[in-house]
Parts: structure tokens; C-alpha cells; sequence
């Protein structure tokens, strides 16, 4: 399999702009057409247009030849190998083509202008799959490319296969490649990455960060690179045992990555995963360096996809820096990693140049008699009065008392009596999911009438957890005033 070569300097989209960098609009099946122009540009033939821009007064170094070169060559060549045959380009290179602009960072008139001075040619940009502008390098906008429109990115008169590949994985949907840095610990014990802790471009592996190598499970996935019919999803690991991880750039039946449930959040909306996969000197991953090949690298996800993939550390505090201490971010051999909520283990067994052994062991259950305790129903805040034709906030705050480790339980509203003339209508929170020791509050809009009786009244509401007959109730007493 041909694999690509780059050897000048790595330029990313600068972390000043992060906007101009940022994903094309998640591209999400919620309609029909939507759903059938994602799978035509996920798979198969993606048709671009490369147009070379110039602006007045600003060298344009890029040819066609140059570009149709590497469009044809590395570029095609990387997503070639990390879809494993199932994407190719077919790029079309113009210009280059003189129009205004380059003082100020404005890609979508860029887009506008080209699409205008190929009017005569009748090339129509919007009829492609993808569209590139090779813009000459102007600092008006701080980076060096960046994705706009959903389907279109410029890229800032930088001469990398890197950035072009960089730039296309955002109009997949692609966020950037994560990394943290939590000092001597993998995680804090409340297992949540802190803000500082994490860098925006931090996996030295990967092409949307830092790296050059091929694009991690958590990427693969949203890209629907792993739903195919050879391969299949993504293995979801819902039993201890040990499980084989096949090498992430090679092209055999093994399966390429797993993921663990690490938490799932209140509303039940969202669920935080680890992925785990494993990379050699193979392909695309030849560029990535060497300490990434050493053990399994273990990164967080979530479903649905967020804000792109978080590289753990899990030899932390190895370096003196956070740049240094993630170049040896895998798992060894030999060693665990425990997760510092739930109990769950993840051990890297053994690996080869073919495959590695993990081993997962699900968090035990807590001690009979600790789950399905009694839950807590209070106010969130005070509500003592309401004026007639008037609004207030009421805030119910649940909490399940169960040990933690406990599994989730599902609490729902079924009663809720409001005083005469009074409506309360729910804000924020539907059935809400709480595993052991956790809390969260519901939200309602309470409006009083202007005919609302006046006087103290109750307000009255129960809540019930799913499976368990006994019900919360929690009463408020209310008094309603006049205007
Ligand atoms: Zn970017």
C-alpha cells in the first residue's frame, strides 16, 4: 500500500483562532437527504475542487502541477489507507485565479468570488463534494487553514499534505485531537479532565493535532470509517475478558478499536467512553513517533461525539511538561490503569508488530443492600411566595443515595399538583439518570394566574425511580400575594 511522505515542518490551524479552525457543522442524519449526501461524501469517489487563489499583491507560490500533485499523491493517498480503499479523491485543480481580498480573513467571500470568476467556465463549486482554496499565505487570518461552509476549507498558503488532510478532516465533522496533562495522575479522582489539563492539539499522533499518523478510533468513528461491511462498528466492551486489538493502520480482519463505557451523564443524554487502540510502524502511523507504538493508547470519547478525542497519559509525570510527558502516552505491557470512579481496569497485556492483548475487567457490583436506597427530593433554592401574573423559578434538586458504583437509576416525574391558578411547566430536565452518590436538579416555570386564588396553597409533586415501587414526594407550601 502506498504510503505518503512529508518532511517539512508541521503548521497547524493556530490556537489564536480556534473559530477559523473549528469543525464543519456536525453533518448529522436527522433527514433523509442530509443522511444520504453523508454517506455519499463518507464513502467512495469524493469530488473536489481545488482552486489556487491570488490576491492582489501577495505571492502565490502553488501551481496546478504542484497541487495536482499532491492532492493526487499524498493526500489521496492517506485517506486511500485510513478508509482502507473506501474513499478516494478525484481532485480537479484551477487557476490560479486573481480576486479581491487577502487584507481581511473572509473565506465564504473568497468561496463567493471564486465561484463567480469560474462562472465563464462554467465550473460550478457548489457541485462538488469538496472545495479547497489555496490562498496565499496572508496573515489576516492567524492560522493555516480552516474549515467553513460544512464542505469547503482554505488553506493559508501553507505547501503541507498535512494541513490539506487537516483541513478535510474537519469537513467530515472532525474536532481536533486532544491530549491531558494531569500532572502525576492520569485522571483527578472525580475523573473529569480539567479545562487547563487539556491541549487542544496535543496528541503527538494524530493528523488532527500535532501529528501525521493515522486518524484515532474516536475520529474513525464519527467519520463512519469503522461502519463498514469488512470491518463493522467499533467493539463496545460489555463483559470482563481479554480482547484482541488488531494494528490501527493495518488492513486485516482484526478489530481495530474498543471502547469502554466510563460514565454516563445525569439526563441520560450522553455517554463518556474509553477508546483504546494500538499503533505500530505500519502505513500512515511510520510518521507517527515512536513512543506512541509502545503499549495501548487509551483515549476519551463520548456518544454522541463532542468535542473530538482526548489522549490520556497513563504513564503520567514521566516528563517535565505536558509536551514531553505525553510523547510515552500508551499503556505499557505489563501494566493497569484504574479508573479513579468506577474501579474499572484496563490492562495491556502483551503486543506485537500484529496485534495487542488488552485486558478489560468491568467494575464489581457494590455490596448487596447499597443500591436502591432512598433518593432525596428537596427544593433547590427557596420559593416561599408568588404574586398574582407573576413567574418564579422552582428548582427540585434529586439525589440518589445509593453507594457509589451502584448502577444508574432512571427517576421520573408522575405527579405533579400545582395550587389553583397556578401552572408550572418543566424547564430543564426530563427522566433523570443518576448512578450512586449523584445529584441533579429539576427545573420548572411556575406562573400564577391574575385570578389565582390568594393565600397559602401547596404545591405537590412525586417522583418515582424506575423498577421500585416507592415514590418521593415533596410539598411545597406556597403563598400567593397580590400584584
Ligand atoms: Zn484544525
Amino acid at each position: 500500500m502506498q504510503t505518503t511522505s512529508w518532511s517539512s515542518s508541521t503548521i497547524l490551524c493556530g490556537t489564536l483562532a480556534l473559530f477559523a479552525c473549528a469543525p464543519a457543522a456536525t453533518i448529522d442524519a436527522t433527514g433523509k437527504t442530509e443522511s444520504e449526501r453523508r454517506i455519499s461524501s463518507h464513502h467512495g469517489e469524493l469530488r473536489v475542487l481545488a482552486a489556487i487563489v491570488s490576491f492582489p499583491g501577495k505571492q502565490q507560490l502553488w501551481t496546478v502541477p504542484a497541487v495536482e500533485l499532491m492532492m493526487s499523491g499524498p493526500v489521496n493517498a492517506y485517506y486511500r489507507e485510513v478508509t482502507r480503499q473506501k474513499l478516494w479523491l478525484n481532485t480537479t485543480v484551477v487557476g490560479p485565479l486573481q480576486i479581491a481580498g487577502g487584507d481581511l480573513c473572509e473565506p465564504q467571500s473568497w468561496y463567493d468570488r471564486v465561484s463567480a470568476a469560474l462562472a465563464d467556465d462554467s465550473l460550478v463549486p457548489d457541485s462538488y463534494d469538496r472545495v479547497l482554496l489555496f490562498v496565499p499565505s496572508t496573515g489576516a487570518c492567524p492560522v493555516a487553514g480552516g474549515a467553513f461552509a460544512q464542505r469547503a476549507a482554505y488553506i493559508n498558503g501553507i505547501r503541507e499534505p498535512k494541513t490539506v488532510i487537516h483541513e478535510l478532516g474537519h469537513t467530515f465533522g472532525l474536532a481536533h485531537s486532544r491530549s491531558v496533562d494531569c500532572g502525576d495522575v492520569t485522571l483527578p479522582a472525580d475523573g473529569e479532565p480539567p479545562f487547563a489539563a487539556i491541549a487542544e492539539y496535543g496528541d503527538p499522533a494524530d493528523v488532527m493535532a500535532v501529528g501525521r499518523g493515522h486518524f484515532n478510533v474516536v475520529q474513525m468513528e464519527k467519520a463512519g470509517w469503522f461502519e463498514t461491511a469488512d470491518h463493522g462498528p467499533i467493539t463496545t466492551v460489555s463483559d470482563s475478558g481479554t480482547y484482541i486489538l488488531g494494528v490501527l493502520s493495518k488492513d486485516d480482519q482484526r478489530k481495530r478499536g474498543l471502547r469502554v463505557l466510563k460514565a454516563i451523564s445525569p439526563d441520560g443524554s450522553r455517554r463518556e467512553y474509553y477508546y483504546l487502540e494500538y499503533r505500530q510502524a505500519h502505513g500512515v502511523d511510520r510518521q507517527t513517533p515512536p513512543g506512541q507504538w509502545q503499549g495501548i493508547r487509551v483515549l476519551l470519547g463520548s456518544q454522541p461525539y463532542g468535542l473530538g478525542s482526548q489522549l490520556l497519559d497513563m504513564t503520567p509525570g514521566s516528563g517535565p511538561d505536558a509536551n514531553s510527558d505525553i510523547r510515552d502516552a500508551p499503556l505499557p505491557f505489563g501494566q493497569s490503569y484504574l479508573d479513579p470512579v468506577s474501579g474499572l481496569r484496563i490492562s495491556a497485556k502483551s503486543g506485537d508488530s500484529n496485534q495487542a492483548i488488552v485486558e478489560i475487567e468491568l467494575p464489581q457490583g457494590p455490596t448487596p443492600g447499597a443500591c436502591q436506597q432512598h433518593a432525596t427530593i428537596e427544593l433547590g433554592q427557596p420559593l416561599a411566595s408568588i404574586a398574582r401574573g407573576e413567574t418564579a423559578t422552582l428548582l427540585v434538586r434529586v439525589t440518589n443515595n445509593d453507594a457509589t458504583g451502584c448502577p444508574l437509576s432512571l427517576f421520573s416525574l408522575t405527579k405533579l399538583l400545582s395550587p389553583t391558578g397556578v401552572l408550572a411547566q418543566p424547564l430543564s430536565g426530563g427522566p433523570l439518570y443518576l448512578s450512586g452518590g449523584q445529584r441533579s436538579t429539576l427545573v420548572y416555570l411556575l406562573k400564577a394566574s391574575p385570578a389565582a386564588p390568594l393565600g397559602i396553597a401547596k404545591l405537590r409533586m412525586d417522583i418515582m425511580r424506575a423498577g421500585n415501587p416507592t415514590s418521593y414526594g415533596l410539598s411545597v407550601p406556597l403563598t400567593i400575594v397580590p400584584e
